[in-house]
């Protein structure tokens, strides 16, 4: 089977870079050797000379090359970097989507590191609120002013109670074809329209900044029985973007991976049911994994589903096995995303591809 592969390369954060060009350089040239690559996605270290260098070596073989780009969440060596507005009341590095300030600092952090240099387009990474993963509370969003006022049709204060009270009423709905969560409670519903449509608000404010400078655009999501969840309408979204990239990682112990952000939304809730019915033999079964492919695969966008190529003991436990299954499980889509960083897989799942 040959699929037309993206790679995924984690070269560091703003400021510290995780790799050397003579590392990266020879890493990749053994991996080219082996497998075709369509595009690169690299990020989000900012040295120029680097990314220039990264630039020229895969322009040279013909593939193209996109900024991986973070937008709502940072470290706290970089807020002073992106000048961003957290998320009120929230315990969670998440910053408010609302704030046009927010995707303002976004856009200044890129053109004053990046915008110089011929990247073909931007992943963005991080478009979304913080998931029960990053604290309970902070899995609701933010409830600043700014997103209050947006929120004027929804009634906070009885969203408010139910979250304090963990009430199932937070939990009960249906997905639709989309993987749209339809809650059958109506202003849980609204306050979870409301949210997603905010995130898609800012997806489209920044696709239309960067497509105005002629780049192409990939938007990353979580699983489909997750994004919603966290305010991304996948189906929203994808009229937006070129590209989309589920994280369909079903062996990382961490945050944005399914059975991890699963399993705490699970544990939030005494009774779970009303949601983990949807799911009979687990998230990761097969026939849950079909039932998520459907939700994407008529999105108005490339879907280039992301697997884990990456092991890391205790993190990502994957092996060339684990990657074969996947490659398989995803046989009807063209494109695959090898994530999140090609500088750490090994042979074994090299030959694999
Ligand atoms: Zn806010």
């Amino acid at each position: 089977m040959s699929y037309q592969y993206t790679l995924q390369l984690h070269s560091g954060s703003f400021q510290k870079s995780n790799y050397t060009w003579e590392e990266i350089k020879a890493k990749c040239e053994h991996i080219l050797a082996h497998i075709q690559v369509k595009q690169m996605i690299i990020g989000w270290n900012s040295d120029p000379v680097l990314n220039q260098k990264l630039l020229d070596y895969f322009h040279e073989k013909g593939i193209r090359v996109l900024l991986w780009f973070p937008l709502l969440l940072q470290e706290n060596d970089e807020r002073e970097l992106k000048k961003m507005i957290a998320c009120d009341d929230s315990e969670s590095d998440f910053c408010c989507p609302t704030h046009l300030h927010n995707a303002h600092a976004c856009i200044a952090l890129y053109e004053k590191y990046f915008a110089k240099l011929p990247f073909d387009g931007v992943f963005l990474d991080k478009i979304r609120y913080a998931s029960f993963s990053q604290g309970y509370e902070a899995g609701f969003g933010c409830f600043c002013e700014e997103c209050k006022k947006q929120m004027h049709s929804v009634d906070i204060d009885y969203i408010k109670t139910l979250i304090e009270t963990h009430d199932l009423r937070l939990l009960r709905g249906e997905y639709d074809r989309y993987g749209r969560y339809h809650f059958a409670d109506s202003q849980v519903n609204a306050f979870y329209k409301r949210r997603a449509q905010l995130i898609s608000d800012l997806v489209f404010k920044l696709a239309a900044y960067f497509n105005s400078r002629k780049l192409i655009v990939g938007a990353d999501l979580f699983a489909p029985i997750l994004a919603y969840h966290v305010g991304q309408n996948i189906k929203e979204i994808a009229k937006y973007v070129d590209f989309i990239k589920p994280m369909m990682y079903t062996h990382t112990n961490a945050p944005a991976a399914i059975p991890y952000e699963y399993n705490v939304y699970l544990r939030n809730f005494e009774h779970a049911e009303p949601f983990s019915k949807h799911f009979p033999g687990g998230p990761l079964s097969n026939k849950s994994l079909r039932y998520q492919m459907d939700f994407i695969k008529n999105v108005p966008a490339t879907v280039i589903p992301g697997i884990e190529i990456n092991p890391i003991s205790g993190v990502c436990d994957v092996n060339a096995d684990s990657v074969k299954e996947h490659l398989r499980i995803f046989n009807e889509f063209q494109n695959i995303a090898l994530c999140w960083d090609v500088m750490r897989m090994d042979d074994a799942i090299l030959t694999v591809l």
